[in-house]
């Protein structure tokens, strides 16, 4: 298993074809470390670059700029033969016409294991994955899942495989296998404690499968870190909105004396941890963030800043309100026990000491 380094990555696809032509960087100067043995996702919106990166990493492309090292060695224009890099697609690939047991022997063979080795990493494979049983059925017969697990099988299978990388791997999962097979990804990472890239747009897969998340959007990095920084302190507003459910609420405001005032409809008090910091920046621009978990509902509609409930949804686990004044949105997620109906007057507060402070995409407190 390897570490993967990115160093000053950038890729501009050649479009000088196309009439309508706009030459835009599909990735832009990422420096990236994926650690030896680590679970790690790439998360971003459709079109930031996430396929482009890993096609840079396989070596099925070789980036306009930067290099790609893995351990230590430059890799950058080498075949993807060379660099020993699984990839599981979105569609699994599998040989319908083969048996579960030569589905996975396959890279073996290939590689001119000897007859008793195969025998033995095919077993222990299909251990791990639960298809014992399926060894001898044919792959055609499999469901979706279960021929998933065979293109997971297969990258694995190799020892030396240096890194597996994993393409929107449940896309085509049905909704009831996806929980079983995220987990089973999950455990294979940290039972073989393989170095497995993830590749999806959705957070809840990105969060639950891997310790370290990197967030991409239009070609550039925007913050590297574990689920928990992620979502306690995105060091920028797209991560606030992009992770978390809902994602974190942003005010544009400036301040006034001791308070925010939001498009002059709501104020909300400067937390008193914060009044050094910004007492001098009187009437710049801010955007406050506050998560939906610390919006705090009042009955009583005098207790902060006053707003009316407009949607209530139920989720069963637990509620979010959307509170409004003016045209000015705020999500709540709060308990059963706040009893309000839509149409209601309420007071809202924020949690201060999980309030967060950004200037244009920058972070201050
Ligand atoms: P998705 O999640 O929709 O697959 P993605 O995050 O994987 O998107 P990429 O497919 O890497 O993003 O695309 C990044 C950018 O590069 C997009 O603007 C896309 O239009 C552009 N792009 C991708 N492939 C090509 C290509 N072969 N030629 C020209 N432009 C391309």
């Amino acid at each position: 298993m390897a570490r993967i380094v990115l160093e000053n990555v950038s890729h501009t696809y050649d479009t000088s074809d196309r009439p309508d032509s706009d030459k835009t960087f599909a990735v832009q100067g990422l420096d990236i470390c994926w650690d030896n043995g680590t679970a790690n996702a790439l998360l971003g919106p459709s079109g930031c670059g996430k396929t482009t990166l890993l096609n840079i990493i396989s070596g099925l492309l070789t980036p306009s700029q930067g290099r790609v090292l893995i351990d230590g060695r430059d890799v950058t224009t080498q075949q993807p033969r060379e660099r020993k890099i699984a990839q599981v697609f979105q569609f699994p690939v599998v040989y319908d016409a083969m048996s579960v047991y030569d589905n996975l022997a396959f890279p073996l063979r290939n590689a001119k294991y000897p007859r008793q080795e195969i025998d033995a990493k095919v077993r222990e494979v299909a251990e791990i994955l639960d298809l014992t049983d399926l060894l001898k059925a044919a792959a055609a017969k499999l469901n979706p899942a279960d021929k998933q697990k065979i293109s997971l099988g297969r990258g694995i299978v190799r020892e030396d495989t240096a890194a597996i990388l994993l393409d929107e791997p449940l896309t085509v999962i049905d909704p009831k296998l996806k929980w079983y097979l995220r987990r089973k990804l999950k455990e294979v990472q940290e039972e073989l404690g393989r170095t497995m890239i993830y590749v999806t747009h959705d957070q809840h897969e990105a969060l639950t499968f891997a310790d370290q998340v990197t967030v991409i959007r239009d070609g550039v990095l925007v913050q590297n870190g574990t689920p928990q920084e992620l979502h306690d302190e995105p060091q920028d507003p797209f991560i606030g909105y992009f992770i978390g459910s809902p994602g974190m609420n942003f005010f544009e405001c400036h301040l006034e004396g001791e308070r925010f005032v939001c498009r002059d409809q709501l104020t909300f008090p400067v937390p008193q941890a914060w009044r050094d910091v910004v007492r001098d920046h009187q009437g710049e621009q801010f955007g406050l963030g506050i998560r939906p978990e610390f919006v705090h509902v009042h009955q009583d509609a005098q207790q902060g800043a006053p707003c009316q409930v407009q949607v209530i949804e139920d989720t069963g686990a637990y509620r979010i309100f959307t509170l409004w004044q003016g045209d000015i949105r705020i999500k709540a997620r709060v308990s059963e026990a706040v009893r309000r109906q839509e149409g209601d007057e309420v007071g809202v507060t924020f949690r201060e000491d999980k309030m967060k402070l950004f200037q244009g995409a920058k972070r201050i407190i």
